[in-house]
């Protein structure tokens, strides 16, 4: 007997519904292990691929780590807390001088993992996006490129309460310094007693120019703005690295 059409509507539209059934479970089977994995006290999944777990400078660099920067510069409690992870800093009352200058979050900087710095007041994210710098990027690069740890940042300080400097008297927009949102570094010194300064070695041929320019190419990965010898003569003995912009990085 010759199958009648509405039985095979009815056949394939029960079996899409068992696929949906099917597909769905699938679905609620993968995402409650993918939150167990990680979620769950014991679990082996390890911190710097946890989404639920916040950043830890020393942890590996995972496709997490610039999502959980992000995180933790979003709050002013995170960020203090992903910096004691690897920094020596004091957490210091916020500075108020007027609405255009002030430092809001403000620590006072002293060390970065085993990289000294001559103390500096800055922000919390300035000092966080160095630590991650200094520990993924510069301790790496000083061991393969000049063979001896960093020990030292030469910086020109933070903050500073004055407009943009662009050569103009005329400027009156504010410096991101004037909130602390911006270091300038000018030199790095290493195990074994090697000195690098920017002013000095930007152009040399050797190791020295070679480490400066992997730091400034490296530093546009962890500061949302960076400025160096090349991006005009106000920066030929420092680069400016800074918490705010749109990725500028010269
Ligand atoms: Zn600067």
């Amino acid at each position: 007997m010759a199958k009648k059409p509405g039985d095979l509507s009815f056949r394939e539209a029960l079996r899409q519904v068992h696929n949906r059934i099917v597909w769905l479970c699938l679905v609620l089977v993968c995402g409650f292990g993918l939150f167990q994995l990680h979620a769950h006290p014991k679990t082996p999944l390890p911190d710097a691929w946890n989404a639920t777990r916040p950043l830890n400078v020393t942890d590996p660099e995972t496709p997490l780590t610039s999502w959980k920067l992000g995180r933790a510069l979003a709050t002013p409690s995170a960020c203090l807390e992903a910096l004691a992870t690897s920094s020596d800093f004091a957490p210091m009352d916020p500075l108020e001088i007027s609405d255009n200058c002030h430092i809001r979050n403000q620590v006072r900087l002293r060390g970065l993992g085993s990289t000294r710095l001559a103390a500096v007041e800055t922000s919390c994210a300035i000092a966080l996006r160095s630590a991650m710098w200094v520990q993924h990027d510069l301790q790496p690069a000083a061991q393969d490129i000049l063979g001896g740890g960093l020990e030292r940042i030469e910086h020109l300080g933070s903050y500073n309460c004055r407009p943009i400097r662009t050569g103009s008297s005329n400027e009156t927009r504010w410096s991101t310094h004037a909130t602390a949102e911006a270091l300038d570094v000018s030199g790095f010194r290493f195990g074994g007693g090697q000195q690098i300064s920017l002013v000095r070695d930007w152009d040399g041929p050797g190791p020295k120019g070679a480490f400066l320019r992997f730091a400034r190419d490296s530093a546009c990965d962890w500061f949302r703005t960076t400025l160096g010898p090349e991006f005009n003569r106000l920066h030929a003995d420092h680069f400016h690295l800074q918490s705010r912009g749109w990725g500028t990085c010269r």
